[in-house]
């Protein structure tokens, strides 16, 4: 069994609605899949982290084709482990020197889902299963990418489906994050858990001046109050709010994940698995995060198919908390599988289908592709 064919596929539409985040206005989805397919015309699908800007996928499709590529065709998928430790040794200081150490993560975590979806299809398996067995047969989510502009609707729409935790979007303006907040713990109540997300917003200062504040709305973590990189600061928060903090979306691989658990800087981790090295690299951090007693609650917020590798992986290992799913209408979540998901309790089954156990509508993967040669 040889991998023979690895394709960028882009799925792309432009938003009625624009999504507001704290580093401008996304305007379209732009949705980066790979295809890997083998010899013996078995395929995987995987997801590369395309959220925003839509205009990343460039670099990260030039990524795959002409880096991540060549070191694949030829490989047995089984021998994932090796294929993963090979694309990080050739890949890691050339990228480093290029300054592409994002790309490459995202490349190599897309080719890493597709792999253990072929694995999974190979031997009937689910992935939970070749990730050692799941610990839980549903997965709680919770529900994000709420505010500055909170709709009450959105709200409603997710607390139908059982969703009692929520995260909002605070560090835009500190007087309509207070008013968020307070409008956000009324329609929760009491119990729900709120979290928020500064987006890396703040600077140690002004993340204590209003976080004393917020604290009240009894907080269950705060995310990236600070540059992702100012591990000493996110310490340094914990310690002053005494607030759970949590990061993990932008720290790239095991030897970053170390550096901010050794330092003591995070609560919860948040390696998302179509940015960080895909399941084979999350798996290393979650195991080393369980060892420092820090649970694992990945970031998500891209398409279907790194929704299902987060859910097999989220089940099978003994730190995985919570799963992130954007509250904000997304095609491209809800409606790429024949068979998409359902929310029933605020909990998700996981699925016991070989691979990432969906199928790709190829009809409505064929409306929504774009030529990216033309991007
Ligand atoms: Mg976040």
């Amino acid at each position: 069994m040889k991998i023979v064919s690895v394709e960028p596929l882009v799925i792309d539409l432009p938003l009625e609605n624009p999504v507001q985040t704290s580093f401008g206005e996304m305007t379209r989805r732009t949705n980066v899949l790979v295809r890997i397919e083998t010899d013996t015309g078995e395929f995987g699908i995987g997801e590369i982290w395309n959220n925003f800007p839509s205009w990343g996928a460039y670099e990260k499709i030039a990524t795959l084709i002409h880096g991540v590529r060549p070191l694949l065709l030829g490989e047995d998928p089984r021998e994932i482990g090796t294929i993963h430790h090979k694309l990080f040794k050739h890949l890691t200081i050339l990228c480093l020197q290029w300054g592409a150490i994002g790309p490459m993560h995202h490349s190599i975590s897309g080719v890493d889902i597709a792999l253990w979806d072929i694995i999974g299809k190979h031997y009937g398996l689910p992935i939970h299963k070749l990730l050692g067995g799941k610990l839980q047969d549903e997965v709680k989510v919770y529900a994000s990418g709420l505010g500055p502009r909170l709709s009450d609707e959105l709200v409603l729409k997710h607390q139908e489906m059982g969703i009692t935790s929520f995260k909002l979007k605070v560090g835009n303006n500190a007087d309509l994050d207070l008013q968020n907040l307070k409008r956000l713990r009324e329609m929760m109540g009491p119990d729900g858990h709120l979290m928020i997300d500064a987006n890396q917003a703040w600077n140690r200062q002004s993340a204590i001046h209003n976080l004393m504040k917020f604290k009240s709305f009894d907080i269950a973590w705060i995310e990236e109050p600070l540059p992702c990189d100012d591990i000493e600061g996110l310490r340094y928060i914990r310690e002053k709010t005494g607030l759970p903090v949590a990061a993990g979306e932008n720290i790239y691989g095991r030897k970053q994940a170390r550096k901010a658990l050794e330092q003591e800087a995070l609560d919860i981790i948040q390696p998302d698995l179509s940015k960080n090295g895909g399941i084979s690299e999350a798996r290393i951090i979650a195991e080393m995060a369980g060892s420092f007693g820090s649970p694992y609650a990945p970031h998500y917020l891209g398409g279907a198919v790194c929704f299902a590798a987060s859910l097999h992986f989220i089940a099978s290992i003994p730190g995985g908390l919570i799963l992130e799913m954007d509250a904000n209408p997304n095609p491209f979540r809800e409606q790429l599988f024949t068979n998409p998901f359902t929310i029933k309790d605020g909990k998700v089954n996981v699925p016991d289908l070989p691979g990432l156990g969906f199928e790709l509508d190829q009809e409505f993967v064929d409306f929504y592709t774009i030529d990216y040669k033309q991007m």
